[in-house]
């Protein structure tokens, strides 16, 4: 579900016509719906309720200190994987002690810096990080909550690029090392304490298949670790996919219903039968299903060009402001924000200004035959959009909007050229 849709041929996010906001904060802008969100938010929590549960917001899908407010406001966790991270979520008024901190590379001051904040636990990815953790917790005299990443080498059915339950993925510890792993810290890393288990197999899974092998798989092993250890929680990670091709038809409640795509209901409905009788916490930590489909990108169309191959529709947001096509082969739906009578349809490139020839947002595909200034919003660009933006060819960064209701305000203001150069100094 979701709060975008066409009023008499004019693009709405909830009650705001779009085309205000990009004569107002110019484009590219990224546009989020706080309505969207909250509604994600509280139907996963809502649909976890059986269990004894914790939705942790994956902060890296979009980590603007609004979107982290609102969702410390509706009592999330928060799932970090940076020191950077954690400090975001402190300044949006999140509470350390409900963050879980994730990936394979926590440098030593990260390490530091999250024991101070007292965060829930690290989530470790190796051996060596676990000796490092503990050397470092020694020093301050403190014990250090752990839980190990194990690796259940299940294949999720998505792209290469987020793929991480698999053995040959940098991520977790195999699955037959585990037990090995956490006698290794019962007996001789006194400054760790045992807390749990994680896992986290991909993203943008489509099926709910690969979510019941790996909790059917690792769930015994779970069982186990409680017993030995009283380790008091189980995360099974995020990666709950969402729809993108037929993502402006995906705001009827009617169309979820008869597309057979992954709805929170029926992750829930399969795993929740699975995960209660361990009688643990369970965490998610999900990012993508949360602000996916909350956030559209728009842009303005500033050229057409004409080849004898094909037709190129120029914009001026580029794969610096969203990376997806160009990385994960994603595709975006691409809408006009004012529709007209009289508008034909073309078969083009949407492509950005950037000097790359991996710099578009799609391709070959038929879309409105808008001109030179009209607005195009690109859909499902709430996630892994704005976070993973760029100054390449020295580009300010997008502004990022807020909306609620017929309300919005800016939560990001566009990047200055100042801000481009900021730090850099020319030596003497
Ligand atoms: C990225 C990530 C997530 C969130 O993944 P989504 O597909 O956005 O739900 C959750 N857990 C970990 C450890 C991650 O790295």
């Amino acid at each position: 579900m979701h709060t975008f849709s066409y009023k008499n041929g004019t693009l709405y996010c909830e009650n705001t016509p779009l085309c205000d906001i990009a004569e107002a904060v110019g484009t590219p802008t990224y546009v989020y719906s706080k309505q969207t969100i909250l509604d994600h938010f509280k139907g996963l929590q809502q649909a976890l309720s059986p269990l004894d549960s914790e939705v942790s917001y994956a902060v890296k899908a979009c980590s603007n200190l609004a979107i982290l407010n609102l969702m410390a406001r509706e009592g999330a966790g928060f799932d970090i994987v940076s020191g950077g991270e954690l400090w975001r979520v402190v300044q949006a008024g999140g509470d350390p002690r409900r963050c879980t901190y994730a990936g394979v590379g926590k440098t030593p001051e990260e390490i530091r810096y999250a024991l101070e904040q007292e965060i829930y636990c690290f989530n470790v990815e190796s051996e060596a990080e676990l000796r490092a953790i503990d050397e470092i917790a020694g020093s301050m005299g403190i014990k250090a909550p752990v839980a190990v990443r194990v690796n259940p080498n299940i294949e999720a059915g998505t792209h290469k690029y987020i793929t991480t339950g698999k053995s040959e993925n940098k991520f977790g510890v195999d699955f037959d090392r585990i037990e090995a792993l956490y006698a290794l810290i019962d007996e001789q890393m006194p400054n760790l304490e045992i807390k749990g288990l994680q896992m986290h197999i991909g993203s943008q899974l489509t099926q709910v298949k690969p979510f019941i092998e790996a909790v059917a798989k690792v769930a015994p092993l779970a069982a186990r670790l409680k017993e030995r250890y009283g380790i008091r929680f189980f995360s099974i990670g995020g990666g709950i996919g969402i729809v993108y091709d037929g993502a402006l038809a995906s705001g009827s409640p009617d169309w979820w219903e008869h597309n057979h795509q992954l709805t929170i209901d029926a992750y829930a409905d399969s795993l929740v039968p699975l995960l209660q009788p361990l009688g643990l916490r369970i965490l998610v930590e999900p990012g993508r299903v949360i602000v996916g489909n909350a956030g559209v990108m728009l842009t303005q169309c500033l050229y057409e060009k004409k080849g004898d191959a094909k037709t190129f529709k120029i914009v001026d947001a580029g794969m610096n402001d969203l990376i997806r096509p160009a990385l994960y082969e994603g595709h975006h739906e691409i809408w006009p924000l004012q529709q007209h009578d009289d508008q034909d349809t073309v078969v083009a490139d949407i492509v950005g200004p950037i000097c790359e020839s991996g710099d578009f947002l799609a391709q070959n595909r038929t879309v409105a035959d808008v001109q030179q200034g009209e607005y195009l919003a690109v859909f499902s660009a709430g996630a892994y959009g704005f976070s993973m933006s760029s100054n390449y060819n020295s580009r300010p960064m997008a502004a990022e909007v807020l909306v609620d209701g017929s309300n919005w305000t800016v939560i990001r203001s566009r990047q200055s050229l100042e801000d481009l150069v900021r730090g850099e100094i020319i030596p003497e």
